[in-house]
């Protein structure tokens, strides 16, 4: 059984907000969802770059965090 084609919404830059793991402040993604269409095995994670420092989160094949990781975590 498939999922509806409208459940990925490839056409929307959708933004999403997630809190930073490493100052605590709400972040707003603005996340290329093309990495999502071209990714292989899901999750995949993206690095989102924050004022002076970053941290990474996971997206499943519909483009949703699934998971913030601290960079310590990953790296
Ligand atoms: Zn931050």
């Amino acid at each position: 059984m498939g999922y509806p084609q409208s459940a990925f919404r490839e056409e929307l830059e959708v933004q999403r907000i997630a809190k930073c793991p490493v100052c605590s402040e709400k972040v707003p993604l603005d996340i290329d969802y093309s990495v999502v269409k071209k990714a292989k095995r899901f999750p995949v994670t993206v690095r989102v770059e924050h004022e002076d420092h970053y941290f990474y989160v996971n997206l499943d094949s519909f483009g949703s965090v699934t998971d913030i990781l601290h960079p310590e975590l990953v790296e």
